[in-house]
C-alpha cells in the first residue's frame, strides 16, 4: 500500500506553486519529515507537511500515477507541529509561499549535499551528540544582583509576560538575561533558550559572556550561535545541536527565529528596536514580531530589551488598562560608581563660523581629552570622501550613469564610487563635460573628517601616560571606522582592539561605531551633523536618531578609572527641537510620548497598519503602471468592495532612490486602521497582482515584492 504526501520543496518567488507538491511514499511519513524528492530532473529537498491522508484514495490523482519520494533523511526527527505553524502563519503574514518560506528557514547545507555527504554528517554528528560531562559549577564569582536587576528578574518569573525590558545603557540588561535563562535551564531539565542579537558582530562578545557563564553549568555543546558570517558546515551543526535538543541555548541573529528548537521555553531579543531585526529580501519578516508569535504558540515567555524600544514596543507596553499587552520591566540606573549618563550638549551651528565642520568649542573639547589621554568619538552618517564632485564651470556633478544618486569621491584610492550599484571608475583629471582641471569635493564624509581632524589637530599631543610603546608627545592619532574601513573579514574587530588598546584617540565613523561596543575609555561622543533625521520624509527617522544617539551616550565613559562626566555634542542648527531637549535629559518616555502622539494624529503605525508593494522595471511608467493596474482591479476582485472598506490605496510613486543599476523602482502604500482588514485585502489582493503582471508579459524586466510592516517607506 502506497501513500500520497503532500511535500514542501524550495520554489522560485515567483513561481506561484503555493502550495505543497503530492509525492507517492510508501512509509507512512509524518509531518515535519525531512525527506529527498525527485523534481524535474533533480533531486531536491523536501519537507512532508501533511501526514498521510486516510482519505488517499480519493485524492484527485491516484497514487500511482505520483512520483515516489526517494525518502526521509535518516536520523533526523521530524520538525514539530509548532515550528510548522509558526512558518504556515509567517507565510500567510508577509505574503510568501510557505514552501520558500519553510526551506529558506532550514541550513542551506540540508538542502545542498547529496544523500550521502548528508547521511556522513549525521552519523558523525550523533556521535558527537553526547553533551561532555557539566561540573554543574560556573567558573564565574556570582554577581550580587542590583536592586533593580532583582525587581526586574522577580516580576519576570512571576508573570507570563511578553515582557519589555526597558533599561537604559550600562543598567544590566545582560546579566538579566543572564539570569532569565540560567534559572528556566536549571529548573527545566530539557527546556532550551533562544537568545537573540542585532548584528552579527556583536555576537561574539555575547557568545564569549553565555559560553562562560554556562559551559561549566551545562556542558561544552549547550550553546550554540546561528548567524549569517558563519560557515554552511558550522550552521548545519548548530542547527542539528538545536534541532537534537543538545544545545540548551540558541544564540543568533533575525534568522534564528526559525531554528528548530523542540523544547524552546524562552526568547530574549535584545536591542529589540534594532531595524536589522527586520529581513530586506524575500519574506520580508520582524524577527522580533515573530519571536512574540512564536512565543506565544509555544508556550515560551519573551523577553525584549532596549534602552530606546521601538514606538510599536513601547505602545504595547503602556498599562493594561490603557489597553496594553505587554509587561513593562524598568532599569533606570546605570551601574557602577561614576556611571551617570553623559552630559549632552547641543552647539547651536547658526552661531558658528561660516561653513566650519566641527565647532571651536567642539574642537578644544577633543583636544582636551587627547591631552588627557582619553579617546573621543566622531560620527558622520556619510562614508566616503565628498559625496559628490563638482565643476563650478559648467556645473558638471559625478552622477552615477546607472543610478539616480552621485557617485562619492574617495580619495584613498582616488575613485568615484556608486554606494547603489558599485560602478567605479578613476576620478577624473579634469571635468568630463568641459575640461575645466579644477572640479572640487561638495560636502564630507568620514574620509573627508578623518583627514580635516588630522589638520585641525595637528599641534596637539599625547601624554606618555597611555601606552607605553608610545613615547610622549606623539602626535595624535586618528582611526576610522566604516563600511570602506572595514571591507576585509577580519578587519573590523582588528581595527576595534587597537581602540580598546588605546592606541587611538579620536575614532571617525559611521552609525557602525554606535552599536554595543563597550569603549571604556571614551569620554566624549559628537554628532557632527545631528539634523540630518529631524526634517526627513520618513516618519521613522526621528526615533532611529534618537535610538543611536543614545545608544552612543552610552557607548562614554564607561570606565571607573575615568573621573569626571563624560559628554555627548550634537552640532544643530536646531538646538531647540524637542528630540534634542528630551535627548539632554535622557528622557526616552517624554521623546515616546510625543512621538506617539503625533503619529495618532496623523494615524500612522502603531496606530495604522501598512504595506508596501514595491515594483522593478526598465521603465519608471512600467513599473507605476504595473502598480496602478493592480489597483485599479482591486475592486473588481470578488468580495472586492468589502475588502477594500478599511484599506487606503495610495497612488504609486517612485522610490527614493528611483533608478538602481539601470532599474527603475516605484512603490505603493497600502494602509488600513486594521491588521485583520490589511491582511485580508493582501491575500486576496496577491491573484490580482499575479495576473495583472501575467498581463504586462512581454515588457520585459517586471518584478514586484509585498513588504508588511515596511520600516522604510
Ligand atoms: P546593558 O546591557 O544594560 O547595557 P551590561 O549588561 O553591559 O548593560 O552591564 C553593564 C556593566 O555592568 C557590565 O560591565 C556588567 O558586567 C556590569 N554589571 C551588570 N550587572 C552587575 C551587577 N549586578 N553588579 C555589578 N556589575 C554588574
Ligand atoms: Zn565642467
Ligand atoms: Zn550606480
Amino acid at each position: 500500500m502506497s501513500h500520497c504526501l503532500a511535500v514542501l520543496v524550495q520554489t522560485p518567488a515567483h513561481s506561484q506553486i503555493a502550495g505543497a507538491l503530492s509525492y507517492r511514499s510508501a512509509l507512512a511519513l509524518p509531518a515535519g519529515t525531512l525527506v529527498r524528492v525527485p523534481l524535474g530532473k533533480r533531486e531536491m529537498l523536501g519537507l512532508v507537511w501533511d501526514a498521510p491522508d486516510p482519505g488517499a484514495a480519493q485524492a484527485p490523482i491516484a497514487p500511482e500515477k505520483l512520483r515516489s519520494l526517494i525518502g526521509p533523511l535518516e536520523g533526523l526527527a521530524p520538525v514539530s507541529p509548532a515550528w510548522r505553524q509558526l512558518v504556515t502563519f509567517a507565510a500567510g503574514y508577509y505574503q510568501r509561499s510557505v514552501g520558500e518560506v519553510a526551506l529558506a528557514a532550514l541550513p542551506p547545507q540540508l538542502r545542498e549535499l547529496s544523500t550521502v555527504q548528508l547521511a556522513r554528517r549525521l552519523k558523525r554528528h550523533a556521535k558527537a551528540g553526547t553533551p561532555n560531562a557539566a561540573n554543574g559549577v560556573s567558573d564565574e564569582d556570582p554577581t550580587v544582583l542590583t536592586p533593580e536587576q532583582a525587581l526586574a528578574l522577580a516580576r519576570f518569573e512571576a508573570e507570563s509576560g511578553p515582557f519589555l525590558l526597558f533599561g537604559a545603557t550600562g543598567s544590566g540588561k545582560t546579566e538579566v538575561y543572564l539570569r532569565c535563562v540560567q534559572n528556566l535551564l536549571t529548573t527545566q531539565p530539557q527546556a532550551q533558550a533562544m537568545v537573540m542579537v542585532p548584528e552579527i558582530n556583536l555576537t561574539p562578545q555575547l557568545e564569549a559572556r553565555f559560553r562562560s557563564r554556562f559551559e561549566p553549568l551545562f556542558g561544552e555543546q549547550a550553546v550554540v550561535s546561528l548567524h549569517s558570517g558563519m560557515s554552511p558546515a558550522q550552521r548545519l551543526k548548530s542547527w542539528l545541536a538545536a534541532h537534537s535538543g543538545a544545545a540548551r541555548i540558541v544564540l543568533g541573529t533575525r534568522m534564528a527565529v526559525f531554528a528548530s528548537l523542540p523544547q524552546l521555553r524562552l526568547i530574549i531579543v535584545d536591542e529589540e528596536h534594532d531595524p536589522s531585526y527586520k529581513s530586506g529580501e524575500g519574506a520580508r519578516y520582524s524577527a522580533r514580531d515573530l519571536a512574540v508569535y512564536r512565543g506565544r504558540l509555544e508556550g515560551a515567555k519573551v523577553l525584549l530589551g532596549s534602552a530606546t524600544p521601538s514606538l510599536e514596543s513601547w505602545h504595547h507596553s503602556r498599562p493594561a488598562a490603557q489597553g496594553g499587552r505587554y509587561l513593562r520591566l524598568e532599569m533606570p540606573s546605570r551601574i557602577g560608581l561614576d556611571a551617570a549618563l553623559p552630559l549632552v550638549r547641543r552647539v547651536d551651528m547658526t552661531h558658528q563660523p561660516k561653513r566650519c565642520v566641527i565647532a571651536p568649542p567642539l574642537l578644544d573639547a577633543i583636544a582636551q581629552r587627547v591631552a588627557r589621554g582619553e579617546q573621543s568619538l566622531i560620527f558622520l552618517n556619510r562614508r566616503g570622501y565628498a559625496p559628490v564632485l563638482h565643476c563650478s564651470d559648467c556645473d558638471w556633478k559625478s552622477e552615477c550613469p546607472h543610478c539616480s544618486a552621485y557617485r562619492v569621491f574617495h580619495k584613498i584610492d582616488r575613485t568615484l564610487r556608486c554606494h547603489h550599484c558599485g560602478y567605479t571608475e578613476r576620478v577624473p583629471r579634469a571635468c568630463p563635460a568641459c575640461g575645466n582641471p579644477d572640479i572640487t569635493a561638495l560636502g564630507r564624509g568620514t574620509e573627508r573628517l578623518e583627514e580635516h581632524l588630522a589638520e585641525l589637530l595637528a599641534d596637539v599631543r599625547r601624554p606618555n601616560s597611555v601606552s607605553e610603546q608610545w613615547p610622549a608627545g606623539e602626535p595624535v592619532r586618528i582611526a576610522r571606522i566604516d563600511a570602506d574601513s572595514t571591507r576585509l573579514k577580519g578587519e573590523l574587530s582588528a581595527q576595534l582592539a587597537r581602540v580598546h588598546a588605546g592606541e587611538v584617540d579620536v575614532l571617525v565613523g559611521t552609525q557602525m561605531i554606535a552599536k554595543g561596543h563597550d569603549f571604556r575609555r571614551i569620554t566624549l561622543v559628537a554628532a557632527i551633523n545631528a539634523d540630518g533625521a529631524l526634517f526627513s520624509s520618513d516618519f521613522r527617522a526621528p526615533e532611529r536618531l534618537f535610538g543611536l544617539l543614545m545608544q552612543a551616550t552610552g557607548r562614554a565613559g564607561r570606565d571607573a578609572d575615568i573621573s569626571g562626566v563624560s559628554e555627548m555634542w550634537l552640532q544643530t542648527f536646531h538646538p531647540q527641537h524637542p528630540v534634542f531637549e528630551a535627548l539632554k535629559r535622557h528622557d526616552y518616555p517624554a521623546f515616546a510620548a510625543g512621538q506617539l502622539a503625533e503619529r495618532e494624529q496623523a494615524a500612522l503605525p502603531p496606530f495604522s497598519f501598512q504595506a508596501l508593494v514595491r515594483s522593478e522595471a526598465r521603465t519608471q511608467e512600467t513599473a507605476q503602471g504595473f502598480l496602478n493596474a493592480a489597483s485599479a482591479a482591486a475592486s473588481s476582485m470578488a468580495d472586492g468592495a468589502a475588502l477594500l472598506q478599511h484599506i487606503t490605496l495610495y497612488p504609486s510613486v517612485p522610490m527614493g532612490m528611483q533608478r538602481v543599476a539601470d532599474v527603475e523602482r516605484a512603490q505603493m502604500l497600502i494602509e488600513s486602521p486594521s491588521r485583520a482588514a490589511l491582511q485580508r485585502f493582501l491575500s486576496a489582493w496577491q491573484a490580482v497582482l499575479h495576473s495583472t503582471r501575467g498581463q504586462a508579459e512581454g515588457k520585459g524586466l517586471l518584478r514586484w515584492a509585498i513588504d508588511v510592516d515596511p520600516l522604510l517607506i
